[in-house]
């Protein structure tokens, strides 16, 4: 299982309850990730060749990719490597957010123009991107930022106004509505991760009526592909029972 979402966890469990033997793998971008109730690993293959030869080492018959979307590089080293080892592979996906009635969503396609997006007079802005990728809003210096990460930063973000808030996921609405109060936040920039895990500050800037710059998702390569848990357990049972 390649992991690092709050759905990949909740399949953890549910792979731990079916008692199906599988290792949890993480990428290693957080100090201490979350332990599961399978045996994990952390760190990279190597790139195709090293996922590979992991597959081939540790007889692994089937992969589920439940990466978060925008680790589209893990997505198709996935996709290349189990074409070349000969193993199954399933992407446990979520589908997009949508936007609502009274929503304020600048669609943008990639962090450079999530950038451009925030030309403009100083503004309060959530960045809710993680700790990769702030460096590239130095560009647009005249605004106050306010990252949310799930480790303190070991060197401090070039930004010249920012504030820090350390915290791991997922989050809730009413807690997100408190923390945009309390930094008088006024606009959101995120990713269109989908799904529940990291939902709360979409409902959030609707609440309190706040534009959000969102950035689509990468391209990611067509793939066997279920929505939950359930139907990944039920992808490997037919792969039993068809053995
Ligand atoms: P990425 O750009 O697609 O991947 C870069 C490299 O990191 C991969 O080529 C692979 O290294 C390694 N890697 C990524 N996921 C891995 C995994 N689950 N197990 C082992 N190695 C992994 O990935 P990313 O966007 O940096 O995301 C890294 C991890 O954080 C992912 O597991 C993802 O689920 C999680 N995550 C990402 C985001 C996001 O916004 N991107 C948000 C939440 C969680 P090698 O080539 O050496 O194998």
């Amino acid at each position: 299982m390649l992991g690092g979402t709050t759905e990949a966890s909740a399949l953890a469990r549910a792979v731990a309850d079916a008692g199906i033997a599988a290792t949890f793998s993480y990428a290693g971008r957080v100090d201490s990730p979350k332990v599961q109730p399978i045996p994990q690993r952390v760190g990279g293959f190597g790139g195709v060749a090293g996922l590979v030869r992991y597959l081939r080492e540790h007889n692994i018959t089937h992969v589920v990719d439940a990466t978060h979307p925008f680790a589209a590089q893990m997505s198709r080293n996935a996709d290349h490597a189990c074409t070349e080892a000969g193993v199954a592979l399933l992407a446990l996906t979520r589908a997009p957010w949508a936007a609502e009635a009274g929503d304020t969503w600048t669609h943008v396609p990639d962090i450079a123009s999530a950038v451009e997006a925030l030309g403009g007079i100083a503004r309060r802005v959530m960045l809710a991107l993680g700790r990769m990728h702030i460096e590239d809003f130095a560009a647009q210096p005249q605004h106050h930022y306010v990252l949310r990460l799930v480790d303190a930063p070991v060197q401090q973000p070039s930004l010249p106004h920012h504030s820090v808030v350390v915290a791991r996921g997922p989050f809730d609405v009413a807690g997100d509505i408190a923390l945009f109060k309390e930094h008088a936040v006024d606009i959101v920039v995120c990713k269109n991760a989908g799904g529940v895990g990291a939902d709360a500050k979409i409902h959030a800037a609707r609440a309190l009526g706040l534009p959000v710059v969102m950035i689509d998702r990468p391209a990611l390569p067509a793939r066997r592909e279920v929505a939950t848990a359930q139907a990944v357990l039920d992808w490997v049972a037919e792969a039993q029972h068809g053995a």
